[in-house]
Order: structure tokens, then sequence, then C-alpha cells
């Protein structure tokens, strides 16, 4: 998809499975299960969007899904569905590792930066070789020390590797990456969580991170139970889904199934309305 100068493409790492209660906090299931039905053991399906932007300054990496540390009885767990490795994608589209000049984590959660890293003998590595990881200062510190709540979401091999490999950017509120890529630092779902703005030719994209996984979540109280810091989601996300609208941006969704990219319309009770872009 093109925007502006910037060439888009969606990259799939896979489907999975979380537990719908986990998915939408104190929503009750009878209201959410219309909107994404659970299987028998709960659990809705979502996927593992990544996004490959490629400007006219550089290739970027936005989010590396989960990546190939979940095995056995975290395959069943999660009911992960992962057909080819991430890096054999990017191939098929043209970018080698070496290639990527930096990848974009929103946050360190395992389900988000899992590519960051690819095992070579008995190590992890990283995946991309050249490339700048660049997340918020404040996301780093959590999953150095993580609360007891947000441990088993942070999984160090995933960016341990990064730091002793010295391709680690870790930066402080909002910057600017390369012309037209900016990141905005967001709190909410973790403290140091941070979305992507791309803006090129008059056009705007925001990458949404975990502030609003799935379309389910376009409503401003549904938000997910993972979320550490729930009033500030709530906020920061009705504050910038009414200026996509307003805007006319596009969005990019993470875990939503059915497509990554979408426009935002008002419906007739003055909701938000995905209409998705394939
Ligand atoms: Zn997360």
């Amino acid at each position: 998809m093109k925007l502006g100068d910037f060439e888009l493409t969606a990259v799939r790492d896979g489907l999975f499975r979380l537990d719908g209660g986990s998915m939408f906090g104190v929503v009750p299931r009878a209201n959410w299960e219309k909107q994404k039905p659970p299987d028998e053991r709960n659990r809705i399906n979502l996927a593992l969007n990544v996004l490959l932007v490629r400007t006219p300054d550089a290739i970027l990496v936005l989010e590396a899904g989960m990546g190939e540390k979940v095995l056995g009885k975290g395959i069943d767990l999660y009911d992960l569905r992962q057909e080819e490795p991430l890096p054999a994608k990017l191939e098929a589209l043209g970018v080698r590792p070496e290639d990527v000049d930096f990848v974009i984590l929103s946050h360190l959660h395992l389900d988000h930066c899992g590519w960051s890293t690819r095992k070579e003998g008995d190590a992890w590595v990283p995946t991309f070789p050249r490339a700048r990881y660049l997340l918020q200062s404040r996301e780093w510190e959590a999953a150095q020390k993580p609360d007891l709540r947000s441990r088993p979401s942070y999984d160090p091999r995933n960016f341990s590797a990064l730091e002793q490999s010295g391709l680690l950017a870790l930066v402080d509120g909002d910057t600017q990456v390369v012309p037209g890529v900016k990141l905005r630092h967001t709190g909410g779902h973790t403290a140091g969580h941070q979305v992507t703005y791309l803006e090129s030719g008059g056009e705007r994209l925001v990458f949404l991170g975990d502030l609003v996984p799935t379309f389910a979540h376009l409503r401003t109280n549904w938000h997910m139970a993972w979320d550490l810091f729930p009033l500030e989601v709530m906020e920061r996300k009705e504050r910038m889904l009414q200026e996509a609208l307003r805007s006319g941006d596009l969005l990019f969704f993470t875990h939503e199934d059915t497509a990554a990219f979408a426009r935002l319309a008002s419906d007739d009770k003055g909701g938000l309305l995905a209409l998705p872009i394939e």
C-alpha cells in the first residue's frame, strides 16, 4: 500500500489466541463475544501483525511478532499458528535482515518483540544486524526489573542481546526517526508504551501498538485487563482516535485478525467504526 512516498506492507507473524476475558477486562463476555467469538477454552483469535515501511530514507520494521521462542506447551496454550519465519517473509518481499535500518518496538511484551532476536547456536543474536532498535527508555527499564504482574510478559531472550550488540537506541518521549516517521510516547498499556506516526505526501498513518489492539477495542472503555494504567489508555485512545477520525488517518492494528489496516467512520450511535482496507 502507498502512503505518499512510503511503501507499506503488512506482514503477519502468524495467529494466536488469548483468553477473551484478559483481552476485554471488565467488559462482560455477553458483550464482547458478539464481536470476537471465543473458542471452547474462552480464547479469541488474534493476529501478530508487523508493518514493513520503505521510505526514501530508510527501511523500517514496526513490531517484531512472537518469534520462535514459544515452544511445546506454549504453542498449545496460545494456539500459535506460524507458517514461515518472519525473516523469510521479509526476504520474499525483497528485504534481507541486513537491509533493515530501524526496528521500532511499541513495548517489550513477548508478542511484540519476538523476532528482535533469533537463535544462533546456543545464543540469541539480533535478527537485524545493522538495525537500530528504537524503544522508550522507560519501557527498557520496566523490562529489566518487571513488576510482579508484568514478569511473565517479558522474555529477556527477546532483548538482552540488543544491548550487548550496541543496537539498542533508547528514546525519551516524542522523537523523529527519519523524515515522516515519528514516535509518540503514550504510556497506558505499559509506562513506556509508544505509538508511531507515519506521514508522507499529506497522508498519515497511526501505528497503534497495544493501545488499540483490535477493531473491538475502538470503544473507549473496551480495553485489555493487561493494561497497567487503564485510565491513561482510555484518555489517550479517545484523543488519538478522535484526531484520526477528523484527519482521515489510516490506522494499523497489531492484533486484529481480519485486516491490519483500517480507516475510521462514525456509527449512527456516535461511536467509532473500523472500515477495513484489504
Ligand atoms: Zn502488550
